[in-house]
């Protein structure tokens, strides 16, 4: 039998649902996202296009601001500090890639981390230690939301992450850690990545390499979330997981695109309405 699709789209769309209810309840109050971004990355245009459509529905004011190219860091952080001074901006999301000499930490570092909706400020990722973070990393949080939508005991669960990178894998982990799961995290320095990933009831997929998962390294009935995006030379959109042999193995597959892409913006939504003051 097929693995269940896990539709990042349907998922998104109930959430948005819940994010709208909970931002009525603040009234005609405005709920300003900004997103800043240096210069204007076409594949870029389109992801933030997509969040302020997601942002309108749910009731959210987002501003695009595009600075020119050639900004340097140090007037990037001076306007992050405007927008962390502005009372009506409840939350703020720089867009990357940053061009090259901008460091993506000290940048992040600068906003206000009751603003850092996209939750990879040091206070916000260290929070994640703790459990229950206010403003958790998007990504990982999709990855957990879709994870939970299964209805999977994640308890004793033998969890397997690859990929170990600061805003998607490692908060990933803790994540799922706080649910009792068993977790391995494969990188690069793993010997042999297979011996992993086959004994996982959960697999998440963090690399940013097409077909790096094939079906024969899948545990049968596995749950499996595939959070890399990869743009081949004809275009076409792929994730890290080989779709075609891994969905006959697998018990459940978020595909790419339509996976976990559309839960990662919602989760910037929820995490803008957080900010905000809304509990949710
Ligand atoms: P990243 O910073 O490049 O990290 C990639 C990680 O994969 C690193 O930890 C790297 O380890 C590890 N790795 C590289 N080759 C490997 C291999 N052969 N076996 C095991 N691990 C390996 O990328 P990222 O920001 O975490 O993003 C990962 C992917 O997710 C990308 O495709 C990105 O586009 C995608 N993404 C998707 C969303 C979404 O909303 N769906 C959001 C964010 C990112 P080393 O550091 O040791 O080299």
């Amino acid at each position: 039998m097929p693995a269940q699709l896990l539709d990042g789209k349907k998922v998104a769309q109930q959430l948005r649902e819940r994010l709208r209810e909970a931002r009525a309840t603040l009234g005609s109050r405005p709920v300003r996202l900004v997103s800043v971004e240096i210069g204007q990355n076409p594949a870029a245009a389109v992801y933030v296009r997509n969040q302020q459509r997601a942002a309108l529905e749910v009731g959210i004011d987002m501003e695009v601001t595009n600075l020119p190219l050639g900004t340097k860091e140090s007037e990037l952080v001076a306007r992050i500090g405007e927008l962390n001074r502005r009372p009506e901006v409840a939350g703020i999301l720089v867009q990357r890639p940053l061009p090259p000499g901008i460091d993506p930490r000290a940048v992040q570092s600068a906003i206000d981390p009751h603003k850092d909706v996209e939750g990879m400020h040091p206070a916000n990722m260290g929070a994640i230690l703790y459990r229950e973070p206010l403003l958790p990393p998007c990504t990982a949080a999709a990855a957990q939301h879709l994870i939970l939508a299964t209805g999977l005991d994640l308890r004793g669960a033998e969890t397997v992450v690859v990929g170990h990178s600061e805003i998607v894998g490692k908060p990933i982990a803790v994540l799922l850690l706080h649910h009792l799961s068993t977790v391995t995290v494969c990188h690069i320095g793993t010997r042999k990545l297979v011996d992993h990933t086959r004994r996982a009831d959960i697999l998440v997929v963090a690399v940013g390499k097409a077909g790096l998962i094939h079906g024969d390294m899948i545990k049968p009935g596995a749950c499996v979330i595939d959070v890399g995006i990869n743009q081949g030379a004809d275009g076409r959109i792929t994730g890290d997981v080989d779709f075609a042999s891994t969905s006959p193995v697998a018990g459940y597959l978020t595909p790419v695109p339509g996976g976990v892409g559309p839960v990662t913006v919602a989760m910037l939504l929820r995490n803008t309405l957080r900010a905000a003051g809304i509990a949710i």
